[in-house]
């Protein structure tokens, strides 16, 4: 759309405010609205100032001030608001230089897209993320330094959350066996559908919804592919809208990757191709009907596996999820079979245009236009390097024996030791500038002041069980 287009749309819709969004550096969308007359065509060029030292990671409060300029494209009526309200997503900028911020995650997807063109090596990047997430009761308990709620259980050892079970289970999945069985067991068929039509009626388009494999509503939406900066906006529209028809319902939806002991936690697996013009670059006749470009796109991912993770796996509870046993992977390897792999090749493509890579590693908790731009960054120093993924393992990696597991690398084991990687290891996303070396430090540093340290530092309940009576 352009700017003229916007406001015919706003008037067709009778929209009354504007609402701006923009993502934060941790990847949450912070607004303001302005009454629908604040909204001119020169408003696309001129911006709207804000105080850029209250959002957490950016500026420092003597250069505070900074623009949020809203991008035409992004042009939707809120499906929530009763007041009609037309949103657009915005990009950050610098007031004084007119210079994008260089922490603006939507402006690293931006770039990233322009590096992939500029290398020549291909015009798109697709993404598929399969965000699993958690559906609980809206109790609104305060989880903040107090763990009232929570309790340890004196003989299992596993947590609870203080509320009784009833004595009465029928129709509660058993254990691990969420997926998937029909209603009763399935308590969330009409919750799911909802989601899925406010995503479709701000017009993102879903392939499939479903129970997950936690027996506590674990659930699963499936958006179609799109290309990086875009699916960096639908997963915003996606979470925000989960969130809110949950809501609306008492419920509360959360996309922390482990929320519960001992269950499957949430990944968003990531499906991504790269095309160029009509050929799917993926496509070819080696391994699992892969092309030799894909292979060494896999090999960039899973040599540079580690400092990704600290963008696609970026909060402490992240690790919780990396472990054996619950389908999330550990192994830094590829496999067209294997779901314990780090990365797998689906094999029910119905033609090359489908074929593609899925990255297992990632969670919902990252900020999408940061994870996306890391992977492809990733992918991309592999092709360009030609870097050598080794040899597929196509064996259940849970069950092989530890001397067989010896020399297959592993994903990181804490947020921590991702972050570390990441110190060690960007040179790759520093391509074409599209993550700045100010970006990288203030995320290491961000990440871990506020979040890994802060962890850290805490007595654990756990704690509490094992040692209080030492
Ligand atoms: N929940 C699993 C994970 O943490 C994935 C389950 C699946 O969809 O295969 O990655
Ligand atoms: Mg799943
Ligand atoms: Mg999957």
């Amino acid at each position: 759309m352009t700017p003229k287009e916007v406001l015919e749309f706003a008037k067709k819709n009778g929209a009354k405010m504007v609402d701006l969004r923009f993502t934060d550096f941790p990847g949450m969308w912070q607004h303001f609205s302005v009454p629908i007359e604040e909204l001119t065509e020169e408003s696309f060029e001129a911006g709207y100032g804000f105080d850029g030292s209250s959002i957490r990671g950016w500026q420092e409060i003597h250069e505070s001030d900074m623009i949020i300029i809203p991008d035409p494209n992004t042009a939707v009526m809120d499906p929530f608001f009763e007041v009609p309200t037309l949103v657009l997503l915005c990009n950050v900028y610098d007031p004084i230089t007119k210079e994008p911020y260089s922490r603006d995650p939507r402006y690293v997807a931006q770039k990233a897209e322009e590096y992939l063109k500029s290398t020549g090596l291909g015009d798109v990047a697709y993404f598929g993320p399969e965000a699993e997430f958690f559906i609980f009761d809206d109790i609104r308990y305060d989880t903040g330094s107090n763990y009232s709620f929570y309790f340890v259980d004196s003989i299992e050892g596993t947590w609870n959350t203080g509320r009784e079970e009833c004595p009465n289970l029928g129709y509660k999945p058993r254990h691990k066996e969420g997926y998937f069985p029909v209603p009763p067991s399935d308590k969330f068929q009409d919750l799911r559908t909802e989601m899925v039509m406010v995503l479709q009626q701000i017009g993102i388009k879903v392939e499939c919804q479903h129970h997950e494999v936690a027996t506590a509503g674990q659930a699963e939406i499936d958006m179609r592919f799109a290309p990086l900066l875009k699916m960096g906006d639908q997963l915003m529209w996606f979470k925000y809208v989960l969130k809110n028809v949950a809501y609306k319902h008492g419920k509360t939806v959360t996309f922390m990757p482990k929320p519960l002991f001992e269950d499957n936690g949430s990944g968003m697996h990531t499906h991504m191709s790269i095309w160029k013009g009509d050929t799917p670059l993926f496509a070819g006749d080696r391994y699992a009907g892969l092309s030799e470009t894909a292979l060494y796109a896999i090999g960039g991912i899973l040599k540079h596996c580690k400092a990704v993770c600290a963008f696609t796996n970026p909060t402490t509870n992240s690790y919780k999820r990396l472990t054996p046993g619950f389908e999330a992977p550990v192994n830094l390897c590829y496999s067209s079979r294997n779901r314990s792999a780090a990365i797998r090749i689906p094999m029910y493509s119905p033609s090359p245009k489908a074929k593609r890579i899925e990255f297992r590693t990632p969670d919902p908790s990252c900020n999408g236009y940061l994870a996306f731009a890391a992977m492809l960054m990733a992918a991309l120093d592999g092709i360009e390097n030609r870097i050598d993924p080794g040899e597929p393992m196509d064996k259940d990696l849970y069950s092989l024996p530890p001397e067989e597991l010896k020399d297959i690398p592993t994903t990181p084991a804490t947020l921590e030791e991702a972050l570390q990687a990441l110190e060690e290891d960007h040179e790759f996303l520093m391509k074409g500038d599209v993550f700045t070396e100010d970006l990288i430090s203030k995320w290491i540093e961000y990440k871990r002041e506020n979040e890994a340290d802060q962890v850290r530092l805490r007595p654990h309940p756990y704690e509490f069980f094992l040692y209080f009576d030492i």
